[in-house]
């Protein structure tokens, strides 16, 4: 899997690789950083945290809940 983001090439987490696939597509194989995504979205990295948080509330799988 991919690490680094494919639009700037920085450093990915697995909450933004998380929320990639939970945003754009689950059988995504490249993903972009959560400024790369806000800007992609339009909207804020605060409003990306927020929906990290919402996601990990859920208890989506997809993101790694030990850090
Ligand atoms: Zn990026």
């Amino acid at each position: 899997m991919p690490d680094r983001c494919k639009k700037c090439g920085s450093k990915l987490s697995m909450d933004e690789i998380g929320l990639y696939k939970k945003m754009v597509s689950r059988m995504a194989e490249e993903f972009l950083c959560k400024d790369c995504l806000a800007e992609h979205f339009k909207c804020s990295t605060e409003y990306l945290n927020t929906k990290i948080a919402q996601f990990k509330a859920q208890g989506c799988l997809l993101f790694d809940l030990d850090e």
